[in-house]
């Protein structure tokens, strides 16, 4: 059994009437201990690979399979919960938010830890965990490079998923901090598959235990550079009923729900004391669109009503009303149909009652 496995795969793009080949004819299979280098000339599909195997891409032709089970026929909501389970993805370009500590960014990533001290407590770990506790008050926007990447690391291992796939993350940083966060990366990464999409196979190859190169979208080698797996022990038995265990129940679904709504609140707090004049500036610019939207809608509907009362004559009488048409003419039956299913139920003005009675 693999974790993952492509069997075929090819990714074509579209764009406005252009089509290029991202990856085409792609067979490769990964496990769990696994540490691979993917190397390759810039715009040799590099990325396009990650994208597939990480579901952020779809891919038109073969096979993917994850746990031996076939994805081709999944639909978008089934790539998210395959992403939420088991995928971390580190970019070159740190998505670190600037405005938040290192604490704040790291607590970010653990917004369904609902108990406010727990959460704290593992971002505190994983802060640890890539040697950033002398930082964790530093605004992102401060941070150098190097722990910019860590902290992003911190935030990967957040969600404990068993796939991390990194593209280019030593792409902006000089070859000492380079080799810095792939050897943090392959510590963090023990019982893990971690896919590393690299420029400089140097800095990765006395980690790396099998390096995959690509040329023009295929793949041009593949090699076990190190028998010696990323694993704690023996335990790939252990991970492998881990990873099985996939159906989440409907209460736990719905504690999901309330918790979201919770996070809503703290993050909101957390963004209004990082930049409070922002946030206001913000909610200020929200009240007023809504208020346009309700002048415009209001308007529109003050409209329909004057063309009501232009085409027909509405008596209120005890109990219910009357409704003729100006011209004399007898109400159709759509007419009736209409006024009673719009004006009757949308607006509040003339509650119609019954039916109406024609002659
Ligand atoms: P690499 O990461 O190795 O530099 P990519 O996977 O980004 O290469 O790109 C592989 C090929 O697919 C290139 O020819 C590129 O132009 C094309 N490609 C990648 N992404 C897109 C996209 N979003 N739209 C159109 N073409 C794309
Ligand atoms: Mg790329």
């Amino acid at each position: 059994m693999s974790l993952i496995k492509l069997n075929d795969i090819g990714k074509i793009y579209v764009s406005e009437g252009n089509v290029s080949v991202g990856i085409r004819g792609v067979n490769l299979s990964f496990d769990l201990g696994e540490f691979v280098a993917i190397t390759g000339e810039s715009g040799s599909g590099k990325s396009t690979l990650l994208n597939v195997i990480s579901g952020m891409d779809s891919y038109e032709e073969g096979e993917l399979y994850i746990n031996d089970e076939p994805t081709s026929h999944y639909i978008q909501q089934d790539w998210e919960e395959y992403r939420n389970k088991y995928i971390s993805f580190i970019f070159q370009n740190y998505n670190i938010i600037d405005s938040f500590t290192v604490l704040q960014n790291v607590e970010l990533a653990l917004m369904n830890i609902e108990d406010i001290k727990e959460r704290r407590r593992k971002a505190l770990e994983l802060i640890e965990r890539v040697g950033m506790t002398s930082h964790i008050n530093h605004k992102g926007s401060k941070l150098s490079g190097g722990q910019k990447q860590r902290t992003i690391i911190a935030r990967a291992l957040a969600k404990d998923s068993k796939i991390i796939l990194a593209d280019e993350p030593t792409g902006n940083l000089d070859s000492k901090t380079s080799k810095e966060i792939i050897q943090l990366l392959k510590e963090v990464s023990k019982d893990k598959l971690l896919i590393v999409v690299t420029h400089n196979f140097e800095e990765v190859k006395d980690h790396a235990t099998r390096h995959i190169r690509v040329f023009d979208g295929s793949i041009e080698g593949d090699y076990i550079i190190s028998s010696e797996l990323n694993l704690t022990g023996n335990n790939i038995s252990n991970i492998e009923e881990k990873l099985q265990n996939t159906t989440e129940n409907e209460t736990s679904k719905i504690k999901k729900h309330f918790s979201n709504i919770k996070n809503g609140f703290v993050l909101g707090k957390t963004i209004f004391i990082s930049k409070p004049k922002l946030t206001i500036f913000l909610c200020m610019l929200m009240i007023i669109a809504i208020m346009g939207i309700f002048v415009v809608t209001s308007t529109v509907g003050e409209g329909a009503m004057e063309n009501f009362e232009n085409t027909y004559l509405f008596e209120p009488i005890e109990g219910r009303a009357i409704v003729t048409r100006r011209d004399g003419q007898a109400l159709t039956e759509e007419e009736i149909n209409t006024i009673l299913v719009q004006y009757n139920q949308e607006t509040s003005k003339y509650k119609l009652e019954k039916y109406i009675n024609i002659d």
